[in-house]
């Protein structure tokens, strides 16, 4: 069993699509294991995407994701971290094949609803970023 971070950004949970999200989660067979919302300081929005602080959109980025709240969630599944990249879909929501939170949602590159760990390296690390783990409560044994 694989875990892996999700954020459904501020485009998402402004848009009251929280529970809309949810669904396709669990319907792809990720367990919601540990979930909250939260609204993210300039900083820890910063220290969160700091992989991309020399890309062009780093400031715009940052900006973005602390400008309401969003809800974190740790997902469980075989192979979670593909799993739920698949069920995102492509970054530009133009790109994203049908099916995908993206395709159904997002409005733009930037403002494009839902993060997911791009490996298990950075799953447990963007999970040990947001979550205690005695906050994982809900984990399949
Ligand atoms: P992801 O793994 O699909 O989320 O994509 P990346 O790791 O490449 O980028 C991280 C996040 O940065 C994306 O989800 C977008 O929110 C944002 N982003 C990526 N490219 C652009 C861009 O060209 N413009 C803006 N404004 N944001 C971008």
């Amino acid at each position: 069993m694989e875990m892996t971070f999700s954020i459904i950004k501020p485009d998402g949970v402004r848009r009251n699509l929280v529970g809309k999200i949810f669904n396709m989660i669990e319907s792809a067979g990720l367990r919601i294991v540990a979930t909250k919302m939260i609204h993210m300081s300039r900083r820890e929005a910063e220290q969160f995407y700091a992989v991309h602080k020399d890309r062009p959109f780093f400031g715009e980025l940052c900006d973005f994701m602390c400008s309401g709240p969003v809800v974190v969630s740790a997902l469980q599944a075989p192979d979670a971290v593909t799993k739920y990249r698949d069920l995102m879909g492509a970054t530009d929501p133009k790109k994203a094949a049908q099916g995908t939170i993206r395709a159904a949602f997002a409005e733009s590159i930037g403002e494009n609803t839902v993060h997911g760990s791009d490996s298990k390296d950075n799953a447990a690390i963007e999970l040990g970023f947001f979550f205690a783990g005695t906050e994982l409560v809900n984990r399949a044994r």
